[in-house]
């Protein structure tokens, strides 16, 4: 089989969040496969410090550090890309953040802070990036970052659940508008990931220990064993898989 399928030479993509963890993980995937990366954070420095890392390992990629939660940003970054004619080919929204509290003792405003963020993000930025595939007419790949939550609750990550549940659904609601216009939207779904996100779970032995126990593969994922699955969604292998989600979690669903 040719890897020509999975060839990314000659697009552009975008990775929110991609300054550390899963995101950079992927942007280094992304750009190795052929892609022009563009990376982002909402911290200049930490954008400035992931685009020097891999250009140094000579891949192809440039910074625009933004706040996906915030509309206005997201709509002047887009106007950035238009005018350096920086034309995205893949989107993956990846920016997303925790907060850990039980649902009875909740403020409203860190639910809405986690669903801006983690959900109503991934439509904003969709919806921009999709604007312009259909115009070019050249149809596009977005790849949408769930998680385990997609698919089961867990306790005190009630807005995290809620948002990432969402995700899996705005992927079938954009394959279900954009099909038509040849983009593919399609959604990760990762395990329990060794990433800064995690740090405090990763050091509270019992939570590790837990982790260990319930998954089938005993052991956390890292962000690089995400790559190949973003590989496939971002490439032509997957010009006809349109509004699914694939877990890469070790087999811990395959067990609940
Ligand atoms: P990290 O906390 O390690 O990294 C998050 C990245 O997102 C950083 O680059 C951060 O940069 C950026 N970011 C956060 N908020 C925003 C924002 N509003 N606008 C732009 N960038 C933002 O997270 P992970 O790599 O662990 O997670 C990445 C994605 O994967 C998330 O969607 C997460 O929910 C999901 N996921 C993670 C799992 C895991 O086990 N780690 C499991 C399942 C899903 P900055 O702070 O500078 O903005």
């Amino acid at each position: 089989m040719s890897t020509a399928l999975f060839d990314l030479s000659g697009r552009t993509a975008l990775i929110t969040g991609s300054a550390r963890g899963i995101g950079y993980a992927l942007a280094e995937g992304l750009a190795a496969a052929g892609a022009q990366v563009i990376i982002n954070g909402r911290s200049q420095a930490g954008v400035d410090k992931a685009v020097a890392a891999l250009k140094a390992k000579g891949l192809p990629v440039l910074g625009a550090a933004f706040d996906v939660a915030d509309t206005d940003a997201v709509l002047a970054a887009f106007r950035g890309f238009d005018s350096q004619n920086l034309a995205i080919d893949i989107l993956v929204n990846n920016a997303g953040i925790q907060h850990r509290q039980p649902m009875l003792e909740l403020d409203v405003k860190d639910w809405q802070r986690v669903l801006d963020t983690n959900l109503t993000a991934a439509f904003l930025v969709g919806r921009e990036a999709a604007r312009r595939m259909i115009a070019r007419g050249r149809g596009g790949k977005i790849i949408n970052i769930g998680s385990l939550t997609s698919e089961a609750a867990r306790a005190t990550v009630a807005p995290y659940t809620v948002a990432k549940g969402g995700i899996k659904l705005l992927s079938r609601a954009m394959a279900a508008e954009w099909a038509k216009h040849d983009i593919q939207a399609n959604t990760i779904g990762p395990g329990y990931i060794l990433t800064e996100m995690n740090e405090a779970l990763v050091k509270d032995p019992k939570f590790d220990a837990w982790v260990r126990a319930s998954n089938p593969a005993q052991r956390w994922g890292t962000p690089q064993e995400l790559v190949g699955a973003a590989i496939f969604l971002a490439s032509a292998a997957s010009n006809y898989v349109n509004g699914q989600i694939i877990y890469v979690d070790g087999g811990w669903l395959s067990v609940l």
